[in-house]
């Protein structure tokens, strides 16, 4: 590592930062993207239709994602509250998951009013604990929901064992996770099937949008439906009978554009992530106190969403992670906390004690899961995480050395930042 980002007062105590430019801006757009979006706005069809954006911006996906079909969501809530949805997940069902992951992951399963069922947190990859889901599967057991987070990838020849033995669905939460691949294949094209966002911090981006994959075209056909207030694609013209449940969760023209012109960048700014991670995760890796999250050894390619290591304060002569966090901002490298645990969110008592969940599920039960649902890996984890998000990574290797100079410039003064 370079000496100058470390030399130097901390920016905290009057010292000059370490950095004043600013990182890359999100998105990267430019003509092509205007382009796209004037060609949308003059054809007068906003709306999805065959043939068009969306239809070419699916089949896009889908090739890009290795699966047969692909279907294009308003955004990776929808994704996954269709996909839940068209497989009957529904009152009764539980469902495995994370306590290490955005909120929408347990809304589309409470939406349901179905059971979400927290698996701790590796501690070294931030990802789920393979080795603790079969303790957690009941007999209502529906579905396992891994969530590859941060860009990194689950460990999914555990969780396909499980599920495969254990005769249960596997739906993959893939939102942040673009391009990620485990054994050579992309994430999402694991389980029946993945669900992505385009929503606007995602390394795809289209300011909102979803999309469905998976090798099972039956099964995106009922999404299909689903998603097209209860009509499918094969309805014709003038059969108006509707079959099932549904909602209007379609993406429209604007987006899919966006998204075609978009995913031509995709493949260069994943490798940039890519390689001044690795440069990142060579400076970090020296500095005690600071370990980044591990991949598994099958995971082949990590989206780099977000870049995330553990803070251990012990190293930094006591300083709170709080104040460790402060004064990386301070010395214009931001970075923060990351998530606090979900299993502990009093939206999920709220939820759990609300007279339809009493009614399901009896409040025994509903009294137990609260003693069920203890993570205390993740509660230890979410003390300690920090994140860099994926924009930070588009940069040159120069920034890698400053975000690294920064945590060690920190370190050494850490003892006088503790006083102050
Ligand atoms: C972003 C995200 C979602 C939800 O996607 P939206 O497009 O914001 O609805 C779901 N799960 C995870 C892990 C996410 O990061």
């Amino acid at each position: 590592m370079p000496r100058g980002p470390i030399d130097g007062k901390p920016a905290l105590l009057g010292g000059a930062p370490v950095r004043t430019a600013k990182f890359p801006s999100w998105p990267v757009q430019d003509s092509l993207e205007t382009g796209s979006l004037h060609e949308v706005l003059k054809s007068g069809k906003w709306g999805r239709g065959t043939g068009q954006a969306v239809n070419r911006f699916e089949a896009a996906y889908a090739a890009k994602m290795g699966t047969k079909a692909c279907l294009a969501t308003a955004n990776g809530t929808s994704a996954l509250l269709t996909t839940l949805s068209a497989l009957g997940i529904g009152p009764g069902d539980e469902v495995i998951v994370p306590p290490y992951t955005f909120v929408a992951t347990i809304n589309t399963i409470l939406q349901n009013f179905a059971l979400p069922v927290f698996v701790d947190t590796d501690r070294e990859t931030f990802q789920i604990d393979a080795s603790k889901i079969e303790r957690a599967i009941t007999p209502q057991t529906a579905v396992l929901m891994p969530v590859h987070l941060g860009g990194n990838v689950a460990d999914l020849d555990a969780i396909l064992t499980i599920a495969d033995k254990r005769k249960l669905t596997v739906i993959e939460d893939a939102c942040q996770s673009h391009l990620a691949e485990w054994r050579g294949r992309k994430v999402g094209s694991f389980g029946r099937a993945g669900c992505f966002s385009f929503q606007a911090s995602k390394n795809l981006n289209s300011g909102e949008g979803g999309a469905i994959v998976s090798n099972d075209e039956e099964l995106i056909e009922q999404c299909f439906a689903f998603h097209n207030n209860s009509r499918g694609r094969k309805t014709s013209g003038t059969d108006f009978s509707y079959r099932q449940r549904g909602l209007n969760l379609r993406l429209t023209e604007f987006q899919a554009a966006l998204l075609l012109a978009q995913m031509s960048r995709l493949d260069d700014q994943s490798r940039r992530r890519e390689t001044n991670a690795a440069a990142l995760t060579a400076m970090l890796g020296q500095i005690p106190g600071i370990a980044p999250a591990k991949s598994y050894a099958n995971c082949t390619r990590n989206a780099y969403h977000l870049y995330m290591f553990r803070y251990d304060l012990a190293q930094f002569a006591g300083l709170p992670r709080s104040r460790f966090l402060q004064a990386m901002a301070a010395e214009g490298v931001p970075c923060s906390g990351g998530y606090s645990p979900l299993n502990r969110e009093p939206l999920l008592k709220n939820v759990l004690m609300s007279k339809g969940y009493q009614r399901i599920y009896g409040e025994k039960r509903l009294k137990a899961w609260f003693e069920q649902n203890q993570c205390p890996v993740n509660d230890a984890l979410c003390q300690e995480a920090v994140w860099f998000t994926q924009t930070m990574l588009l940069g040159e290797k120069s920034d890698m050395e400053q975000m690294a100079g920064a945590v060690a410039r920190i370190q050494r003064h850490a003892a006088d930042l503790a006083k102050g």
